[in-house]
C-alpha cells in the first residue's frame, strides 16, 4: 500500500541514519528505506577513523589541531580538485559531529592518524574495535529509540517528481512488488558504486576488470536514478583504487606489507613490477598476469616487523611454509624460479640497485624462514564522484540551481574529495552532510 511521510531517506549506511536522526530531532516524521537486508552499507566496513579537528578527544589526549588544518590537508589530498565550499563544511562541521555521536554513545576516545592528515585527527573506539561498525551500532540504536521506521529488503526504483520539485519514491520490495512513499522531502544517501564493475569501467576504462571492497549494496543504481530525475553528477571518473585486496572477499592488505620489504610475484614465481611504484602502475601490472593477481611474498623478518600480519595469518589469507621448496609445492611454482626470484631480489638489496624494476626503498633482504604469500589483485574502494550537491545538501541540477525537496550526503556525492579521499575523511563526510541533510530536509 501506499505510504505517506514528511522525509523518506533512501539507504541506512552512515549518512542516512544520521539524516534519519536530524529529521526526526527536528520535529519529522521520517521512513528510511535499504535495499539489502542489513542496514551499514560500506560504512559497516570503516576501519580507518573519522577525521574531525578540535574535538574533546583531541583535547583529552593534548592533541593540538584545528578546522582550518583539516581543510587544508583535504584540499591537498584531493589535488585541489574539490570544491572549497564543500570541504570548509566538512572541516567546520566534523568536530560539532564527533561531539554529537558522543552524545549519542558513541566512543571515540582514541585519536590516531592516517595519511596525509597533519595532525592526530582520526577518532575511534579506544580497544581497537572497528570504527563504522560501533558507528552504525550506535545510530541504529538511537534510531530505534526514536521509532523511526527502517524498511529493509526495500529498494528505491524511481524518484517521483511533480514539475521541478521531487514529491517521493518508488520502492520495491523483495517479494517484487512496488509502491509509493510520497514525502515533502526525498534524501538519497545509497552510497557509492565501487560494487558496479560495469559502470565504473564505463567512467574511467583502465579499472576493466578490477575487483571491489564494496559491499554489494554499493551498486550506484540510484545516482543514475537522481540522474534522471534531473541531479547533476559532478567528479565520476574520480575513482579511488587500492592495488593489494584479497580478490574472494575485498579485504584490503595494507601498503605497509610492501613497504617493509615484501615482493610480488606472479603464478611462475617470479617478479613483475616495482611493488612500490604508484597505484595504478602496480594494478596495471597485475592485471597483465596470468589469473589476473599477484601474491605478496615476505619472510619470517617482514611477519615480525608488522603486527597487521598476524591479523591476516588468523583470517586464512596466508599461505605458509618453511621452505622456499615447501613454497613452490604448494603454489605449484618452479622452484628454481622461485629461489632465483630471491636470490636476484637480495643481491638487488644488497647492492641497493634494482636493476630489473628500479625499485628503491627494499628495507630488507628476504631469507629469514618462514615463508608466507597473500594473493591480492586490485579493486575499487570508494568513488569520489556522485551527486552534486550545495553546502546545506541540496541536489543541484546542470544549471546547479537546487531541486525542490531533493537532497543527498554521503559518498552518493561528489565534490568534498576532489581527486583523492584521505582515509578518515568518508566517515567525516557521511556524518557531517548526512546530519546537513537530515535537517535541510526539515525545513
Ligand atoms: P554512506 O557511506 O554514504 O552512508 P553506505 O554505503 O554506508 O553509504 O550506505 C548506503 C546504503 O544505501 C547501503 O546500505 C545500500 O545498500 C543502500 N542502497 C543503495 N541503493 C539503494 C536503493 N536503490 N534503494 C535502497 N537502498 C539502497
Amino acid at each position: 500500500a501506499d505510504l505517506t511521510t514528511d522525509v523518506v531517506i533512501i539507504g541506512a549506511g552512515g549518512a542516512g541514519l544520521a539524516a534519519a536522526i536530524e529529521a526526526h530531532d527536528a520535529g519529522k516524521e521520517v521512513i528510511v528505506v535499504e535495499q539489502m537486508p542489513i542496514i551499514g552499507g560500506n560504512t559497516l566496513r570503516a576501519t580507518g577513523g573519522l577525521n574531525a579537528a578540535g574535538t574533546s578527544s583531541q583535547e583529552a589526549a593534548g592533541i593540538e589541531d584545528d578546522a582550518d588544518t583539516h581543510y587544508e590537508d583535504t584540499m591537498k589530498g584531493g589535488y585541489e580538485l574539490n570544491d572549497p565550499a564543500l570541504v570548509r563544511i566538512l572541516a567546520d562541521e566534523a568536530g560539532p559531529a564527533v561531539e554529537w555521536l558522543i552524545e549519542l554513545g558513541a566512543d571515540l576516545s582514541d585519536v590516531g592518524r592516517l595519511g596525509g592528515s597533519s595532525n592526530n585527527r582520526s577518532h575511534r573506539p579506544t580497544g581497537g574495535a572497528p570504527v563504522g561498525a560501533h558507528l552504525v551500532e550506535v545510530l541504529r540504536t538511537s534510531v530505534e529509540n526514536r521509532g523511526i521506521e527502517i524498511k529493509i529488503n526495500t529498494k528505491a526504483v524511481e524518484i517521483m517528481k511533480e514539475g521541478n520539485a521531487v514529491t517521493g519514491i518508488i520502492v520495491e520490495d523483495n517479494k517484487g512488488d512496488t509502491y509509493q512513499i510520497s514525502a515533502n522531502s526525498v534524501i538519497v544517501a545509497t552510497g557509492g558504486f565501487g560494487a558496479n564493475g560495469d559502470m565504473f569501467a564505463d567512467y574511467d576504462a583502465a579499472l576493466t576488470g578490477f575487483g571491489s571492497t564494496n559491499h554489494p549494496g554499493a551498486d550506484g543504481v540510484a545516482i543514475l536514478m537522481a540522474q534522471a530525475a534531473g541531479a547533476a553528477l559532478i567528479d565520476m571518473e574520480q575513482i579511488q583504487t587500492h592495488p593489494t585486496v584479497v580478490p574472494e572477499n575485498g579485504y584490503m592488505i595494507t601498503e605497509a606489507v610492501r613497504g617493509n620489504g615484501a615482493i610480488l610475484i606472479n603464478r611462475n614465481g617470479e617478479r613483475f613490477t616495482n611493488e612500490i611504484g604508484t597505484r595504478d602502475v602496480v594494478s596495471e601490472a597485475m592485471l597483465a598476469q596470468e589469473g589476473a593477481t599477484g601474491f605478496l611474498f615476505f619472510d619470517e623478518g617482514i611477519r615480525e616487523s608488522l603486527s597487521a600480519i598476524e591479523g591476516y595469518i588468523r583470517q586464512g589469507f596466508v599461505v605458509e611454509a618453511e621452505s622456499l621448496e615447501e613454497m613452490a609445492e604448494l603454489m605449484d611454482m618452479d622452484a628454481a624460479v622461485l629461489t632465483a626470484t630471491l636470490e636476484t631480489y637480495n643481491a638487488a638489496v644488497a647492492s641497493g640497485n634494482d636493476e630489473a624494476f628500479g625499485r628503491d626503498d627494499m628495507p630488507r633482504s628476504l631469507e629469514t624462514a618462514g615463508y608466507y604469500l597473500i594473493e591480492v589483485g586490485p579493486a575499487v574502494h570508494h568513488t569520489m564522484g556522485g551527486i552534486h550537491i550545495s553546502p546545506q545538501a541540496e541536489v543541484l541540477d546542470e544549471s546547479g540551481s537546487p531541486i525542490p525537496g531533493f537532497f543527498a550526503a554521503g559518498e552518493v556525492t561528489g565534490g568534498v574529495h576532489g581527486g583523492n579521499r584521505l582515509g578518515g575523511n568518508a566517515l567525516a563526510d557521511l556524518m557531517v552532510f548526512g546530519r546537513i541533510a537530515g535537517k535541510s530536509a526539515a525545513k
